[in-house]
């Protein structure tokens, strides 16, 4: 026997409920239950949409039969037939995944109308332009979802009436005026989908589930599903839910209410309100609504029922919920709430007051926070100093500032972000269609819709900056341009918009470095009471130091000492040393660096007084500080063809030609770099070495406690570790010896080459920590090049799923992260003191921060803007574990 299918909100099931129900009916199904004032209905389940998409699209047999038995108990409970002519049953058809994906999936609402329903309605409500309103948005919405007609094709036909009729607003439409646009939509539909729009009530309603599970494959769907990792095989559940009318006269109305303010996360009421509407005009951002607050001034008995609802959703789900629904002739029902979707900043208030509230533990409100929306919090705003040029002021729909030329579509900002180009996408309002365009945009500006908008919530969901409801802005999508107080900006020129103050700016604007807020301390603090990981930070220069320290790095894992010798004054002198005929020329070309790294170490000690700091000795290819080659090549010949060829200019580029030559090599990331250098030069690491150990005499005499610790790149041999050791520890006896003073140091390795994990107990012999160098370790475990991999090929990887994710941002757990478990383990045996950390870019991700813990790891280093995320996934990472242990003590 088939399991059922089908379930009445007020059902109870066994199992997990927000799987098969999706989100969206689950919560109907327990809000029927605990008495609110929800319109009955009833949810087909996420089984039979997988069953649909396994019977190759076809809805699997019986099940309509068990839709149809259902609609038969809701015409019972509610006194009305579907189809009666007289007094008709209206439906809404939604789609609802187990997490929510706001407008990702489609809504079709008053479903049952048609030509003799209709009739019956306008009859009954006593309101036959109500009716014959629902009856063309449900001709419009049936079109574009079943059929998948473009919306313009109505709104055109919507727009010539008004224009003609002199009708300013929908609601000024008449009757007899939505009935001759009603027989224009079904000519739309006749010719669009060849055939009429059907007038059987149960085709409607077949129809309406097989379009909202098929659009669980919509192009937009996927898209969202892949930047969220939903998987695809979760489906979604269908609802069907009994109609109540927002737009049946200025007694009725439809909202969105947030139980705290999404935005910033205060405990207030929150949300949008449209009179005389209905179901999507608020999301859709189709007119810009009326504040809450509005709504109590106005409606103050409703307020009231619903602030208290609002209050009891919220304890009952211990979160935030964002809640949709309509008043209908004075009466108010509830159609759906979930959590909201909010602001990194809303989300780290909300979470830090609910657990100050005891409403849930601390290590709850960690599990909570989404760490990459934390960049959010850590991304630049707008300097307040600054005196900015505000072209237009909109609603400040997701906060963080950015900068880039407009575009005024979806493809134009993919295609324009491509060439690398940054953008802001401006648009009159988005719809799903445009996600890709808002992914690629660094911010987005809408004309029209308020702050729950589906730009807004897409954009606050993606963490970017999003200005909305700009309504001084006039955009003209034809000539490529918006207005705003007389002004023009044309497509291609620079704006910024400010997402925390709605401003929109000409130009680009001054940005203030961002600010831990006191909930965020408040939160880091219970992180780091749980964490096991330590965090530490990238960084080559003192400022850096300084601000990974503010952020709360313990100390450097990384300082990458090359990107000390780019500075222009330096690189000369660095040529000198490269170039150099002589072991002595070289001397003297390092004497003269020496100075100037002691400097550069002494600066990162004083920053980080007390904590330890891993020096790494010059890494990169050589030539990467010469010139040019081709560059080189053309210069000379152009010297020579102009007659120059004996001059010195010509005769010093020669020079220069021959050594770059020498020193070319095809596949300089395999070739003399790392520690090859400090076999192959050892007086370059040595002259490191030295500026290391006078520095940290130097500050140990000022009072600073220096914890320096050398480390030894690209080590595949135990024997070039041996070496490169005891070249350090040399260096070290004689500084101390000369300054008379000892500090106490570490030295140890990168393991960053395949055979380095391979043979981690020999080299472990020679080492007091390993510091994973994760980006080389997949270039070289994978054999993708991390320079050309991600332009050539893994996009490609990605779309076609060969890989779950870009193993440069997040680690190759069975790959690189079976590398490192190995190591961790073999070194263990010989060496149990040895530290181990990650340094790669993957030190700042959420996933291999997991890894980490779970590979028994020490630290992750990443770069100062990450390090309060990689606090929160570091407690996160932690608590999963014990859960994780947890869980098969509590079976068995
Ligand atoms: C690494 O390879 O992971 C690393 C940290 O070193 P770099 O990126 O400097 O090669
Ligand atoms: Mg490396």
């Amino acid at each position: 026997m088939t399991a059922k299918r089908v379930y009445h909100f007020e059902e109870t099931l066994e199992g997990d409920r927000n799987m098969l129900l999706g989100g969206k009916g689950a919560n109907l199904a327990e809000m029927t239950r605990s008495g609110l004032p929800v319109p009955p209905g009833f949810t087909v389940t996420t089984d039979a949409c997988r069953a649909f998409y396994a019977g190759g699209k076809t809805l699997p047999n019986g099940l309509f039969e068990e839709v149809r038995a259902a609609m038969e108990k809701l015409e019972t409970k509610l006194g009305r037939r579907f189809g009666d002519p007289r007094h008709p049953l209206l439906v809404s058809v939604r789609s609802g995944s187990a997490v929510s994906m706001p407008g990702m999936m489609d809504t079709i609402l008053n479903l049952g109308l048609n030509d003799k329903t209709v009739a019956g309605l306008a009859e009954q409500t006593q309101n036959p332009r109500f009716a014959y309103d629902c009856y063309r948005r449900l001709i419009q919405m049936f079109g574009n979802v079943v059929y998948g007609i473009d919306g313009t094709e109505f709104e055109r036909l919507l727009h010539r009436l008004k224009q003609n009729r002199g009708f300013r607003e929908d609601r000024d439409v008449t009757a007899e005026a939505w009935m001759q646009l009603i027989g224009q939509y079904k000519d739309v539909i006749l010719q669009k989908a060849c055939k009429p729009f059907p007038q059987d009530v149960y085709d409607q309603l077949r129809e309406a589930v097989v379009a909202v599970f098929r659009s669980w494959n919509s192009p937009r769907a996927i898209v969202y599903r892949n930047v969220h990792r939903i998987p695809d095989e979760w489906g979604t559940a269908v609802n069907v839910q009994s109609m109540v009318f927002g737009n049946l006269g200025d007694d009725s109305g439809t909202g969105v209410v947030f139980t705290r303010n999404p935005s910033t996360g205060e405990n207030v009421l929150y949300g949008e309100y449209l009179t005389n509407a209905q179901g999507e005009d608020v999301v859709a951002g189709v007119r810009t609504p009326l504040s809450i607050a509005e709504m109590e001034r106005r409606l103050p008995g409703i307020y009231a029922q619903l602030a208290r609802t609002a209050r009891q959703l919220e304890a009952h789900y211990r979160d935030m919920q964002d809640i949709e629904f309509t008043v209908e002739r004075g009466r108010l029902y509830i159609l759906q709430t979930r959590s909201g979707k909010r602001t990194a900043q809303a989300a780290v208030r909300i979470a830090v007051e609910l657990a100050r509230d005891g409403v849930i533990p601390k290590e709850e409100a960690i599990r909570r926070i989404e760490v990459s929306h934390l960049e959010q919090l850590l991304h630049r705003a707008v300097d307040p100093s600054a005196t900015v040029d505000v072209l237009a002021q909109g609603l400040p729909a997701s906060p963080g500032a950015a900068s880039g030329h407009v575009v005024f579509d979806a493809d134009t900002a993919a295609e324009w972000a491509r060439a690398g180009k940054k953008v802001i996408l401006v648009r009159p309002e988005t719809t799903p269609e445009d996600i890709h365009g808002v992914i690629a945009a660094e911010g987005v500006l809408t004309a029209r819709g308020g702050m729950t908008s589906h730009a807004a919530v897409v954009a606050r969901g993606m963490g970017k900056p999003c200005v909305c409801g700009c309504e001084d802005i006039r955009i003209d999508l034809e000539q490529r341009r918006f207005t705003a107080g007389g002004r023009a900006v044309a497509e291609g020129d620079i704006i910024s918009i400010d997402g925390a103050t709605g401003r929109v700016m000409a130009g680009t604007v001054p940005l203030r470095e961002p600010q831990i807020t006191d909930e965020l301390a408040q939160l880091l603090s219970w992180a780091d009471d749980i964490r096991g990981l330590q965090v530490l930070a990238n960084a080559d220069n003192p400022a850096d130091a300084k601000k990974a320290r503010e952020f709360g790095a313990e100390g450097i894992g990384l300082c990458r000492t090359e990107h000390m010798f780019m500075s222009a004054d330096r690189v000369p002198v660095v040529q000198a040393m490269i170039l150099a005929e002589s072991e002595e020329e070289r001397r003297l070309a390092l004497d003269r660096l020496l100075p100037m790294q002691e400097e550069d170490f002494a600066g990162i000690f004083r920053a980080m007084d007390g904590l330890p700091v891993i020096i790494r000795l010059l890494d990169p290819p050589l030539h990467e500080f010469l010139p040019n080659l081709e560059e080189l090549i053309k210069r000379h010949l152009t010297l020579t063809l102009s007659g120059q060829g004996d001059t010195g200019e010509c005769r010093e580029t020669d020079r220069l030609l021959r050594k770059v030559r020498q020193l070319y090599e095809a596949n300089p990331m395999m070739g003399l770099r790392g520690c090859r250098l400090g076999v192959v030069h050892p007086e370059i690491y040595e002259m490191q070495a030295r500026a290391i150990f006078l520095a940290a005499v130097r500050c140990a005499k000022e009072g600073i406690r220096v914890l320096p610790r050398v480390m030894i790149p690209l080590v595949g041999h135990a024997a070039e570790l041996k070496m490169m050791r005891e070249l350090v520890d040399r260096v070290a006896a004689d500084v101390f010896a000369a300054e008379g003073l000892t500090v106490s140091y570490r030295v140890g390795t990168m393991i960053e080459v395949p055979r380095a994990a391979i043979t981690a107990d020999q080299i472990a012999r020679h080492a007091d920590f390993f510091s994973y160098g994760t980006n080389d370790l997949t270039q070289m475990t994978l054999g993708y090049s991390r320079d050309d991999a991600e332009g050539k090929f893994l996009n490609v990887y990605a779309e076609r799923k060969l890989l779950p994710s870009n193993p440069f941002q997040t680690i190759d757990t069975d790959g690189v992260g079976a590398l490192i478990r190995w190591a961790v383990e073999k070194s263990g045996v010989v060496n149990p003191n040895l530290k181990h950390g990650v340094c790669g870019e993957h030190g700042g991700d959420k996933e291999s921060i997991f890894f980490c813990q779970s590979a028994g790891l020490d630290y992750v280093s990443c770069s100062p803007y990450r390090v309060p995320l990689a606090r929160i996934a570091a407690a996160q990472a932690k608590l999963a574990q014990a859960r994780a242990q947890a869980e098969p003590a509590a079976v068995g």
